[in-house]
């Protein structure tokens, strides 16, 4: 099923995100992994794609392929544009049409040094016009409620994202962050600018000191004070870290739900016990 059909018969999409074990080694333990995430009941689970001619995204149709059949569980495919042709793209949407997956979110990808950049696809939205020539596919994009980091400016990065739906974006997944105040606005200004698609917040429970690190330097989301606060405090406490940010992000998730969000996108980082804790603690509220 498409996941716009999804969000058009519920409300409080909840997904998961989990991403392609680097190791084959590890491939094995995936299948755990997705026992319990689909225990839980997601509406849809998005398979990460690494950016520039990884072996490991043939991993990502095979997790993608798990879910669907193992599971029954509605997958979305990641697809990244900037190192690929539309050779490569073409190739790739062979594979998913004939392994009947529907949904796709479509990424430019981040820039890297060592990989090669070709000219065919310069932005998502290339992308997004592209494959919806190529078939019958939900598209999905991703969106920034602080801004991405190159962008100009607010302004330019809402034009950027309007480009993105009328390209054919259906549903947009949102960068994490940690201040749920940005996504309200955010929310509020895509519609002013007249996106009207599902945004769905994406939420990362922060458990542990070196993810924290690799937040700061990766995405850029801001870090409130009081969440600063809990950091410092209990930084040096693996146990404490855990409880203390399973419960930030359970109140960021409550307080989103509590004004009426299109969803909850978890990035799992493939820690069911993540998923689990929070799935409890909204058991009665989604
Ligand atoms: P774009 O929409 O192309 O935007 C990138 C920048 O270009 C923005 O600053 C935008 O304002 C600007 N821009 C857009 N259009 C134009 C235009 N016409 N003219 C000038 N500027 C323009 N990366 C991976 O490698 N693999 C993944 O699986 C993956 N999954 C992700 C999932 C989610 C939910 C999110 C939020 C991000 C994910 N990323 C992933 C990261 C993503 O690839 C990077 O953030 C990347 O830098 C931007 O991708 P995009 O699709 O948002 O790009």
């Amino acid at each position: 099923m498409k996941i716009s059909e999804i969000h058009a018969k519920k409300k409080n999409v909840l997904s998961f995100e989990i991403f392609p074990p680097k190791k084959d080694t590890e491939l094995s333990n995936i299948d755990a992994t997705l026992e319990i995430l689909c225990d839980l009941n997601p509406d849809f689970i998005s398979v990460t794609f690494g950016a520039g001619g990884s072996s490991n995204n043939n991993k990502t149709i095979e997790i993608a392929k798990k879910i669907k059949y193992k599971y029954h569980v509605e997958p979305v495919v990641h697809l990244t544009c900037l190192t690929y042709g539309s050779q490569e793209i073409d190739d790739f949407v062979h594979v998913l049409k004939s392994e009947g997956i529907e949904n796709i979110l479509a990424l430019r990808g981040d820039r890297n040094p060592n990989m090669p950049e070709k000219d065919e696809f310069k932005h998502a939205s290339e992308l997004i016009t592209y494959l919806r020539k190529k078939g019958d596919f939900c598209i999905a994009g991703a969106c920034y409620p602080e801004c991405h980091p190159e962008s100009e400016n607010r302004v330019a990065e809402l034009r950027h994202l309007k480009q993105k739906v009328d390209a054919g974006a259906e549903v947009l997944l949102s960068q994490l962050f940690f201040d749920n105040d940005y996504f309200f606005h955010f929310v509020d200004d895509c519609r002013i600018a007249g996106i009207d698609v599902p945004v769905t917040p994406g939420i990362m429970p922060v458990i542990n000191a070196a993810q924290i690190q690799r937040m700061v330097t990766l995405c850029g989301a801001s870090f409130p004070e009081r969440f600063r606060k809990i950091i410092r405090k209990y930084e040096d406490n693996k146990t404490a870290l855990f409880d203390a940010g399973m419960a930030y992000a359970l109140s960021q998730i409550i307080d989103l739900l509590a004004n009426d969000v299109d969803g909850i996108h978890l990035y799992t980082m493939n820690n069911p016990v993540v998923a689990r804790k929070i799935c409890e603690g909204i058991r009665n509220i989604i």
